[in-house]
């Protein structure tokens, strides 16, 4: 086909949709009304809700393949598109939108996830804070994103101070890491899997800050026990398309903390960095074409996200530098803690 449709308008589906004009391909997009960054690079888009039946049934009309950008587009919005036309298997997803079904998933698929338990009222989340220990984190199980719906706990006494939101949760223990990356791959129709080297991935505030290739010793040696744990994740899935997981490395070897099934902002260094980005394998991916090379083109790259205000002034980045490749989501407002941009630059060895 050569009409690709993504679900979810933003700043994902709008580098999804250069990468699909790059091939050729028309985009439709599909989301609820709101700053949908993406609608700009689509050639039609519908701002409809989630739960408009013929308005997605319209949309799917138009569109030979469906993918998404957004991991919490709602199961029954999905499952009003003909199966045959959904890009990876939506089964991704559901495991994805539920912390609590990830974590067990990931330990069936011989994973590690920081030790954990599923909690749903007051008095669990206490029962859980004892047994779990502290320092730990709260969880939203559902909806959660750039370290939203997240509630610290640094001592057993401190769990009186965080109030339980009244819905299902997780409460894990906080893990000591040296660092944190990502496994990034694509898996073809023909179950053909490539990884993107991993970076080393610094978050502020709970927000992804940068990616640095490469990443230290430390992490370089825990990737590839984490890419089997990945590669098995797609496989059981039967996954098509850019799927990422994201690791803690631990002095006792990678600790898994989420998957995300879609690109993802620690593989935006690849439109650059890669000599295919994960922008266009996950097209090709979806459909049906072979996949392109992942290798790294550079001995250094590093991706930075500019966030609320700074992107006011993010155009000095390009005085300051002619060789940084700036990007900016054209979001209508700079609210603080908002993703609005990233700018990467690449580099070879000094010597
Ligand atoms: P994303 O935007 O990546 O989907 P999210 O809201 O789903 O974010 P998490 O990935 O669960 O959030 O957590 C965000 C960040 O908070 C992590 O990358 C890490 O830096 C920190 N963090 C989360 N859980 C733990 C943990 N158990 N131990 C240590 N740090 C943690
Ligand atoms: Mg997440
Ligand atoms: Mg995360």
């Amino acid at each position: 086909g050569s009409t690709i449709g993504i679900l979810g308008g933003g700043q994902l589906g709008r580098m999804m949709a250069v990468a699909a004009a790059q091939l050729g391909y028309k985009v439709i997009g599909y989301a609820p009304a709101g700053d949908n960054v993406a609608a700009d690079l689509c050639h039609d888009f519908f701002e409809n809700g989630w739960g408009d039946k013929p308005a997605l049934a319209a949309f799917a009309a138009k569109c030979d393949v469906v993918t998404w950008e957004f991991e919490n587009v709602p199961l029954s919005a999905v499952e009003m598109i003909p199966a045959g036309m959904l890009a990876p298997d939506p089964r991704a997803l559901e495991t994805a939108q539920d912390r609590v079904k990830e974590k067990r998933f990931i330990e069936d698929m011989g994973g590690r996830p920081a030790a954990y338990m599923a909690v749903g009222s007051d008095d669990e989340f206490k029962q859980a804070v004892e047994r779990v220990g502290a320092p730990g984190i709260l969880k939203t199980a559902r909806d959660g994103y750039d370290g939203k719906g997240q509630w610290r706990v640094s001592s057993l006494r401190d769990a009186d101070s965080v109030r339980f939101p009244g819905k299902s949760c997780v409460y894990e223990s906080m893990v000591d890491f040296e660092a944190e990356f990502s496994v990034i791959l694509v898996r073809g129709t023909d179950g053909e899997v490539r990884f993107w080297d991993s970076t080393a991935n610094v978050h502020e505030e709970g927000m992804l800050a940068t990616s640095t290739y490469p990443p230290s010793a430390s992490v370089s040696a825990q990737i590839e026990e984490a890419r089997q744990l990945a590669a098995r994740v797609a496989e059981a899935l039967r996954y098509v398309g850019v799927l990422t997981l994201e690791f803690f490395a631990t002095a006792n070897g990678p600790v898994f903390n989420e998957m995300a099934p879609r690109v993802h902002n620690s593989g935006h260094w690849t439109i650059e960095g890669a000599a295919t980005s994960q922008f266009e394998n996950h097209v090709r991916a979806i459909c049906g074409l072979p996949l392109g090379s992942t290798a790294t083109r550079f001995a250094h790259v590093e991706m930075r996200n500019i966030v609320g205000e700074d992107a006011l002034t993010a155009h000095e980045i390009l005085a300051e530098d002619g060789e940084a490749h700036l990007h900016l989501y054209g979001k209508k407002e700079a609210r603080e803690g908002r993703k609005m941009g990233h700018v990467t630059r690449v580099g070879h060895a000094a010597g």
